[in-house]
């Protein structure tokens, strides 16, 4: 995702602390108590802009959302899409999210979200793709039992590694979509990539899946 340098993007988090949570390594097993209720909690890793956590929250005031992003750039327009929203059922954080058993104890999670990841193409970047072996190492240890891990691409490419990169983990397949929008769906969040490449015309691939 291309962005602007925002020089400002550093103190407009620090202003918006009601919604990024500048510190949340210290929330791990203790997230509940920050969002003061026992709702399940659903993560994004990669939110980008935030229009998918901002809708999903909105859709969903019942589940707690928190959005993890890397880029404070981007980030700072999630923060605007989640102020715009008025919902107090999603939290942002600005992390690289390298190590979600950091984040996040043991069964904290009830549903892990990715949209549009990085394929990283190459073979010799296989370990980055957030479905290799060790993230979904990473998912197994912080969600429930009954959570559910939910990838959306419009990358075949990236999509069939991660079909096989699920079985080969013994995951199973709940849903396995190779053109989501070609029946509309009310309650499909699109996120901002997912917009860009359906109006070009490329199919959208979906799969759930779960570790038990
Ligand atoms: N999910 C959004 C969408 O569908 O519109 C954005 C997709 S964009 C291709 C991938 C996003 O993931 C970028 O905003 C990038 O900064 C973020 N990202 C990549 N690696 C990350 C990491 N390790 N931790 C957190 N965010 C990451």
């Amino acid at each position: 995702m291309r962005t602007r340098h925002k020089p400002w993007a550093d103190d407009y988090l620090k202003e918006n602390n009601q919604i990024v949570e500048l510190d949340p390594f210290q929330h791990k097993n203790s997230w509940a108590e920050v969002f003061g209720n026992d709702n399940p909690i659903h993560i994004e890793i990669g939110t980008g802009k935030g229009q998918f956590i901002a809708g999903m929250a909105r859709q969903h005031p019942d589940i707690n959302f928190i959005g993890i992003e890397l880029v404070k750039s981007i980030i700072v327009s999630a923060v605007d899409k989640v102020k715009d929203s008025g919902q107090d059922n999603v939290l942002l954080i600005n992390e690289d999210a390298k190590d979600l058993r950091e984040l996040f104890g043991e069964n904290e999670v009830s549903g892990v979200y990715l949209n549009f990841s990085d394929p990283w193409p190459k073979t010799r970047h296989e370990k980055r793709r957030l479905t290799f072996h060790t993230f979904l190492e990473q998912y197994k240890g912080i969600l429930k039992e009954d959570g559910e891990l939910t990838l959306k691409t419009d990358n075949r490419g990236l999509f069939e590694y991660s079909l096989v990169s699920f079985s080969q983990y013994g995951m199973k397949l709940k849903e396995v979509n190779l053109d989501l929008h070609k029946e509309e769906d009310p309650l499909n969040i699109k996120t901002e990539y997912e917009e860009k490449f359906s109006e070009k015309g490329f199919p959208i691939y979906r799969c759930k899946t779960s570790f038990s």
